[in-house]
């Protein structure tokens, strides 16, 4: 006769609804025990005492987690897990038809509770149509992403990438100037001094790195694929069901992960983040291109040198006019 496939009991009632000959009184003794029949994890107030019997007699122990076993009658019985893996490793007899009896009750459940779980992501109606704008959704952020690294130069690009992993933190040092007067000469004399002033905090910069946006993409296709091909049956490979279910069940986190890109983007865009980043240059020339695209991605439009020139100049004036209208260093 076939068995009925292997199943994980979470309590006794369903368990003993489908196993009409498992008893709790049907001592399970070494000799005549013939195979396992499922698996077992019942709450506390559903222990129940282990049946296994040796040469010194029934073990009684009270358990949650056990197998079911069968005996060459047919009938069957609760064995504790602990204390089944120390009498069949004991007895050589048995160790073999346990190991493979185990490996077997293990492996149907498994599968079966991938197949169930496998069923119930096919059954969500929504789900086609989620996935479908998910795709769309990460289209339009894709090309956004990928289009956004020629929009800098590339010694901004360099600098934006050592920053992602380094310090995001845009200092400048703001002179100070005191007069002293000198005691012999009664001369004025300028004393400078630098303090280092933290102007600002680089924001989005993880928008730089497109690949991590690439691999939802990638999941998202996986999810496309097993829509179309998976079947939600035991006759099924394991390792497919494991690959169906896991690329139907990321695509909830693709929302959150296109969510998480979306915000890096946005931060990186916003004026404010992009009138930062001249600021990472000594060389005039850099910071000259750096204020070109920080207003050529503002305004989506092409800037003159006039309007890159005076764009510098009214960011430094804003920096003085921060400072009590004291000059400042950029420092890199
Ligand atoms: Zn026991």
């Amino acid at each position: 006769m076939l068995k009925p496939r292997a199943k994980k009991y979470r309590s006794r009632n369903e368990a003993e609804r489908e196993h009409s000959r498992l008893s709790p009184d049907n001592p399970v003794p070494l000799a005549t025990f013939a195979d396992l029949l499922g698996e077992y994890e019942f709450p506390k107030t559903e222990w129940v005492r282990c049946q296994l019997v040796d040469q010194k007699g029934m073990c009684h122990e009270l358990h949650g987690w056990g197998w079911i076993a069968q005996l060459g009658d047919g009938s069957e019985g609760y064995i504790g897990h602990r204390c089944a893996k120390k009498h069949f490793k004991d007895d050589p007899r048995f160790a073999d038809l346990f190991t493979r009896a185990a490996a077997r009750v293990t492996q149907e459940i498994n599968v079966g509770q991938l197949v169930a779980a496998l069923r119930s992501l096919l059954e969500q109606p929504q789900l086609p149509e989620a996935l479908n704008n998910l795709k769309r959704r990460w289209g339009e952020l894709y090309q956004r992403a990928t289009s956004l690294p020629g929009q800098l130069s590339d010694p901004l690009r360099r600098e934006l990438a050592a920053r992602r992993k380094g310090n995001p933190n845009v200092m400048i040092k703001v002179i100070y100037v005191e007069i002293e007067i000198d005691e012999k000469t009664k001369r004025e004399r300028k004393i400078f001094s630098r303090q280092p002033v933290r102007w600002g905090v680089l924001g989005g910069l993880q928008a730089l790195e497109s690949k991590p946006l690439g691999k939802v993409g990638q999941r998202l296709n996986d999810a496309e694929s097993a829509l179309q091909q998976a079947i939600a049956s035991e006759d099924q490979p394991q390792s497919s069901l494991a690959k169906w279910v896991a690329a139907l069940e990321y695509v909830k986190s693709a929302e959150e992960d296109l969510g998480k890109y979306e915000a890096v983007l946005v931060a990186f865009c916003r004026p404010e983040n992009l009138k930062l980043l001249w600021m990472l240059f000594r060389d005039q020339f850099d910071q000259r291109s750096a204020v070109r695209a920080a207003l050529e991605m503002t305004s989506r439009m092409r800037a003159t040198d006039a309007e890159v020139t005076a764009a510098r100049d009214a960011w430094a004036g804003e920096l003085r006019a921060a400072h009590g209208g004291r000059d400042f260093e950029i420092v890199g």
